[in-house]
């Protein structure tokens, strides 16, 4: 299937689960994930419409953020000017886990971080982006399972970091994010988009932040239809718009 087709799926099927669930549609961003997709891929991509991008390797990503942004710059360098103001810009966000010795990297590039899961990590990004003169926006990944592969802070230590984080002053922090153990059955992953939506209206209610978090990074191809009717406002989407990944 053409990207610009499957795209035209994936949006009608976020406008009726946000329908379902009485929501605006236009509160749900698209991350489109890149990982191993080419340059060519994500071109197609941006002609059809799309303008956030999600990788989960900060090398990967390296060589993609360039090329991609020069591509929109050209494109629209010959353009009308009433073209350029319309196109808005490419955004570039982490969904994967980042390593203290990449976040130097991370802040270059990216425009969110979604991975957000220690006070180590945060410092550490915090520290670059003040070297760079950036104030970088972040959300704090949530492990929500008891599975030991998967990232994210615990919900007993979730609070203290918040609290620390909103003490960094290069640090954006916009939300939560979480990534459910993965299942055949879409419904078994809604108990912890639920859980993810209560913990950020608990952080708000509580002030825990100084603001108020809004984002929820949470569902993927799979089961992105069950988050929207939970509350997401950024649904990670890979295959569902690429094809499998090979
Ligand atoms: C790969 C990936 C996705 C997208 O997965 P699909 O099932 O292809 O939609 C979303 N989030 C993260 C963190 C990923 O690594």
């Amino acid at each position: 299937m053409e990207i610009a087709e499957a795209l035209r799926l994936v949006q009608g099927k976020i406008v009726n689960s946000a329908l379902r669930a009485g929501r605006n549609p236009a509160e749900i961003k698209i991350i489109a994930v890149t990982k191993t997709v080419s340059i060519e891929h994500i071109q197609e991509a941006i002609d059809a419409g799309l303008r956030i991008f999600g990788e989960n390797r900060v090398q990967e990503a390296q060589k993609k953020v360039t090329s991609c942004k020069l591509q929109v710059a050209s494109k629209d360098k010959d353009s009308l000017l009433v073209t350029r103001y319309s196109l808005p810009k490419i955004e570039w966000h982490l969904i994967g886990n980042l390593q203290r010795n990449k976040a130097k990297y991370a802040v270059q590039l990216f425009d969110l971080i979604h991975t957000i899961d220690s006070i180590g990590i945060a410092e550490e990004v915090n520290k670059q982006a003040e070297k760079i003169g950036k104030t970088q926006r972040v959300l704090v990944q949530v492990k929500l399972s008891k599975e030991e592969t998967k990232h994210g802070v615990s919900e007993e230590d979730l609070m203290p970091l918040l609290e620390m984080i909103s003490n960094l002053r290069n640090l954006k922090l916009e939300g939560l994010m979480t990534m459910p153990p993965f299942f055949d059955d879409p419904e078994k992953a809604r108990l912890y988009f639920r859980r993810l939506r209560e913990l950020r209206d608990n952080i708000n209610k509580l002030r825990v932040t100084s603001y108020e978090l809004r984002d929820l990074s949470m569902g993927m191809s799979n089961d992105f239809e069950v988050a929207i009717e939970e509350g997401a406002t950024m649904v990670r989407v890979g295959t569902a718009i690429f094809g499998v990944r090979r």
